[in-house]
């Protein structure tokens, strides 16, 4: 790029939108120089000011649409440009789903290094892969059953909202979309015992001050209300008064459908049935602490997923759109096309949502995670299903199931190439080593479920090269108006 074309920090400048990148930011070209802009959705044409230059791209300030793509529409949500939630809440539902498509597509292509059919697209050598259409979601908004919500203080005033955009500003909006109305009498309700009695929220500057955030986590099929105060001490003064306060039905700004299953809404009234705090005393941007500490009720949210009940703990990673992980641990179920004789291997396994789902289709379920918390909720809910052919074990899934392999096999049962891996890692991808002890042990079908397509694209060359073959891809849209899309992959053992 030379230097006389790049455009100065606070110039003006007209930009044709004609692409998205990862993050959601439209991309336009400045005589050749890319500018990422966001809030702009390609087709747009706008002007835009420049508030950052690189050597080979920048950054511009969307100021005002001179020409609006067909794939535009009015943000439903007021805080849609100021909030860093919803990257692609200006783009039409069916444009997200292309978009989601599209970078399922690239990752796999410009990472995997895979030949991908799109569209219409005729297989040629027949080595090429094809990923199925997104499934899309029946509630584009209010699909989340959790929000952990910052506390903090303006002018003297208790706040609370959402963070904006790659920063830890505090955005003040009282109703995020993509959840229930009522959490914002739940959240308000806090705030203003706070006020009352007194309670200073925490301040992440100075490191004084005690509340930090406020997680509710909703059993979607059940209305069971979880309420964790997460404080940056060992306790919380009029802890009890505050739960008795919080306690109790939860819903007068909400609208009850005729149970998940219609679409329209959850099953029940929601009610809050626990209070618990979770102890944060480090600096730093992780949100929950490591000890819980139960005030009253239920430490748990309960949620029926699948048909099948489960206790989930607030520490414990959770699916947070209750419909669509249906259909995500649906195609699981499909593609792993079990025939009630596997050894089912649930790695990343979380509470055990997946394993256990699958348990009654199964010779054997073992489910590895990382957060012992998360793997006593495995427990408990196993026992409380009277699942008796599962068992989970708490450790880094890349030194528990080598572990396992090489102690007792009466333990943990020795490795049948019929056996069925299933891994479901965070955002980073499986570890390395970890693919390495798969691809040894020569399972015939394994299942990623991925939310993140660069690092699934990484992994499945890995596998690729290892002896697999893709033979399904589809995502699934858990996440309307963000960037962030599911996965269902289908490997088998190449003969
Ligand atoms: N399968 C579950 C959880 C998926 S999220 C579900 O669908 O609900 C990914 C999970 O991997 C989280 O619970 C996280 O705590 C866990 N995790 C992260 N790193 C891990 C590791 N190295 N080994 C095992 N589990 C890990």
């Amino acid at each position: 790029m030379k230097r006389e074309n790049i455009p100065q920090k606070n110039e003006t400048v007209d930009l044709l939108i004609e692409d998205i990148s990862k993050a959601g930011e439209g991309i336009g070209h400045f005589r050749g120089y890319t500018l990422f802009v966001k809030d702009a959705v390609p087709g747009d044409r706008i002007r835009a000011v420049v508030t950052k230059t690189g050597k080979n791209f920048g950054y511009a300030h969307l100021q005002k649409i001179i020409s609006p793509s067909k794939d535009r529409v009015d943000p439903p949500c007021p805080a849609a440009r100021t909030c860093g939630g919803c990257q692609l809440m200006a783009m039409s539902y069916p444009a997200q789903l292309a978009f989601k498509q599209s970078l399922v597509e690239n990752a796999l292509r410009r990472i995997g290094g895979f030949s991908v059919l799109s569209g219409t697209d005729a297989s040629g050598s027949g080595t090429e892969i094809r990923v199925e259409a997104v499934v899309p979601a029946k509630e584009p908004l209010r699909y989340r059953n959790k929000a952990q919500y910052p506390v903090g203080t303006r002018d003297g005033k208790i706040i609370s909202g959402f963070y904006a955009q790659r920063s830890h500003r505090i955005v003040e909006a009282d109703d995020c979309m993509l959840v229930p109305e009522y959490f914002r009498d739940i959240l308000e309700k806090m705030l203003a015992l706070m006020e009352m009695y007194g309670i200073e929220p925490y301040d992440e500057e100075t490191g004084k001050g005690l509340v930090r955030h406020l997680l509710i986590r909703e059993g979607k099929a059940t209305g069971s209300v979880h309420v964790c105060i997460v404080v940056n001490g060992e306790t919380l003064p009029h802890a009890e008064e505050i739960a008795k306060m919080l306690s109790g039905p939860a819903g007068k700004t909400d609208t009850y459908g005729d149970g998940p299953a219609s679409g329209k809404g959850r099953a029940a009234v929601p009610c809050v049935e626990g209070v618990s705090i979770s102890v944060n005393t480090k600096p730093g941007n992780v949100i929950l602490g490591n000890r819980l500490v139960r005030i009253s009720g239920k430490p748990y949210t309960e949620d029926v997923l699948c048909g099948v009940p489960f206790l989930i703990s607030p520490h414990s990673f959770y699916q947070v759109n209750h419909d669509q992980t249906e259909i995500l641990y649906g195609l699981v179920r499909e593609f792993a096309g079990l025939t009630g004789t596997e050894h089912v291997w649930d790695l990343y396994c979380g509470i055990g949502t997946i394993g256990l789902s699958l348990a009654p289709s199964a010779g054997r379920v073992t489910g590895i995670e990382v957060i012992p918390e998360a793997v006593e909720d495995a427990r408990v809910n196993a026992a409380w299903q009277g699942i008796r052919n599962a068992e989970f074990y708490a450790g880094p899934a890349e030194e528990v199931l080598p572990d396992l392999l090489a102690g007792d096999p009466a333990a943990a049962g020795s490795f049948s190439e019929s056996d069925v891996v299933i891994v479901d890692p965070p955002r980073k991808g499986c570890a390395p080593s970890l693919l390495e002890t798969i691809l040894s042990l020569k399972p015939s079908k394994i299942v990623y479920v991925s939310c993140d397509p660069a690092t699934l694209a990484r992994d499945l060359r890995i596998l690729t090269d290892g002896g697999y073959r893709i033979r399904r891809v589809r995502p699934v849209d858990c996440f309307p108006m963000t960037v962030h899309v599911e996965c269902v992959v289908l490997m088998s053992k190449v003969k």
